[in-house]
């Protein structure tokens, strides 16, 4: 039996989190321009029309420009064979103004995944899935780090005082998400323990998380009885359901956790939507101007510095 809370969890906002982060990209890639000259740009490519590909695509373009970089979108048709998208790639990779390739994925059956995500060059995957990256995560906790994983830290970043020692588990195990996301947390010393299909006593293993991260793909299966009382849930699910409301059914989006039950119990918990989703866009856009910033041996912390120092150019002194 789950011990009842007397208060709600704190709603960790993902969009204001996000909001805070595009403006950060936005004003030191404003920089990066101004005294280097030199403007980030990020390649998109959508193999297809799968409709929530196209949702996403279409955001990633608008939020790229919208923080002054340069946005490349290409689209080609779902009949596409390999070979001409590793060529597009390999134009890709040698385009100084393009510093970041993003495949949107899935990709159609004939098309080979890992033959696409080999063939970026690894310091312009700012998905961060190019095996040197993820190799470069797993040994020295660096390299370009998976913008959904990387979102959900940031979010634990600001919402936990101290992740130190605290057991954290991941539910799911995949490339993308699961096992990423447990390198992180790892690297931020926490106690991880990672989960997936085969995993014996599931609710067991989650009720002992301090830190509950759910990227199942599996509408609500984290339920509130799960949840240890007071822990933080990181619900990565975005699930596509249909509800029945008076005026006929309608699309929903849910996440892995079973939020109404899950909000009792724990301290701290992310919407879906408004939680981790709003972050991988703009941890996209983060990976970018750091790629840009590598590509042109430029420190960006020097960016920071340029925002932190004084105005002292005559308009900017007070008379
Ligand atoms: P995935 O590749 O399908 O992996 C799902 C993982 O969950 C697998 O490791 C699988 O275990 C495990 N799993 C499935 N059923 C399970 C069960 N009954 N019990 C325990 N584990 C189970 O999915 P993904 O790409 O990681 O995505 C996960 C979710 O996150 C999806 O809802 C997706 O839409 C969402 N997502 C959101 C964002 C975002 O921006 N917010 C980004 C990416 C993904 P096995 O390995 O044993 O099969």
């Amino acid at each position: 039996m789950t011990e009842a809370r007397t208060e709600s969890a704190r709603i960790i906002d993902g969009k204001a989190s996000a909001a805070r982060l595009r403006d950060k990209v936005a004003s030191r890639s404003a920089v990066l321009v101004a005294q280097h000259g030199v403007t980030p740009g990020l390649a998109v490519v959508l193999v297809g029309n799968d409709p929530a590909s196209e949702v996403y695509v279409r955001n990633k373009g608008r939020q790229t420009l919208e923080a002054g970089m340069r946005s490349f979108e290409t689209r080609l048709p779902e009949t596409t064979p390999e070979a001409e998208l590793i060529a597009l790639i390999a134009r890709l990779n040698a385009d100084p103004d393009v510093h970041g390739i993003l495949v949107q994925l899935p990709l159609p059956g004939q098309i080979r995944e890992t033959a696409v995500i080999d063939a970026i060059a690894p310091a312009k995957d700012v998905d961060g899935f190019h095996v040197v990256n993820t190799g470069l995560l797993a040994a020295r906790g660096a390299g370009i780090v998976p913008c959904t994983p990387l979102g959900c830290m940031m979010l634990l970043e600001e919402y936990v005082d101290d992740l130190a020692g605290q057991h954290a588990v991941v539910v799911g195990r995949s490339n993308i998400v699961g096992k990423p996301m447990a390198q992180l947390l790892l690297r931020a010393n926490c106690t991880v323990t990672i989960t997936h299909s085969r995993t014996r006593d599931l609710a067991g293993v989650c009720r002992s998380a301090d830190i509950l991260v759910a990227a199942v793909g599996r509408p609500r299966m984290v339920q509130g009885s799960w949840i240890r009382p007071g822990a933080t849930v990181i619900d990565v699910g975005i699930n596509r359901i249909e509800v029945a409301t008076p005026e006929g059914p309608k699309q929903r989006l849910v996440g892995d956790v079973d939020f109404d039950s899950a909000v009792q119990v724990a301290g701290a918990i992310t919407p879906v939507p408004g939680g981790v989703g709003p972050m991988t866009i703009a941890c996209l856009l983060a990976n970018t101007l750091a790629a840009a910033c590598a590509q042109h041996g430029i420190d960006p912390r020097s960016l920071e510095d340029a925002i932190r120092a004084p105005d002292t150019t005559a308009q900017g002194k007070e008379s």
